[in-house]
């Protein structure tokens, strides 16, 4: 299909609510198609429909690596069901290019969503992977979260938005997770 431009923080779709997909019509298909032509062209590892322009419930993930065959997971209105555990890792974002900042993630989460054929699929995912932090960072996208609302110290974000010419942090919108917080104190 197409490669579409990545919209940047800063830009208004990425803090809107995306709304629930009630069939998976061609018009889903081509906006998947779109969103995994976009992710491959700029080597993410993930992509939300948002970061396009399209507030809709859906985003891709394929965490293989260069060397393997592509691996590519679309997920249509998913809905976290399950998490535990606590990790701090450094997360980057297609919208913030070449910026990264440690961030508070779930280990362990399982997520319920629909494929591209409308069929119900739940998957599992665990220890911190890549994968288990990739279904968070693009779920949150649909609610119009940002990673950097998980950061782990709002001075070493700042700096890092400020170092790649992005917008400031907004405040209002840093998450407070004291179950995460919880966890790893405890470790
Ligand atoms: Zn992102």
């Amino acid at each position: 299909m197409a490669v579409r431009k990545v919209l940047k923080y800063g830009e208004k779709s990425l803090r809107e609510k995306s709304k629930e997909v009630h069939k998976v019509s061609r018009k889903i298909t081509d906006l998947v198609q779109d969103l995994l032509d976009t992710m491959y062209a700029q080597n993410g590892v993930g992509l939300a429909a948002p970061q396009i322009g399209v507030n809709l419930r859906v985003f891709v993930i394929d965490v293989s690596s260069n060397d393997e065959p592509l691996r590519p997971i679309v997920f249509i209105n998913p809905k976290i069901i399950k998490k535990s555990g606590a990790i701090v890792s450094e997360e980057g974002c297609l919208s913030f290019p070449e910026a990264y900042t440690k961030v508070k993630r779930y280990k362990n989460v399982m997520v319920k969503a629909l494929d591209i054929h409308g069929h119900s699929f739940v998957t599992e995912a665990n220890d911190g992977s890549l994968l288990a932090r990739a279904i968070q960072h693009e779920n949150d996208h649909l609610d119009g979260i940002l990673f950097i609302d998980h950061c782990m110290n709002r001075f070493d974000t700042e700096s890092t938005l400020e170092k790649f010419n992005l917008p400031p942090l907004e405040a209002d919108k840093l998450l407070e997770e004291p179950e995460l917080e919880q966890e790893l104190n405890d470790n």
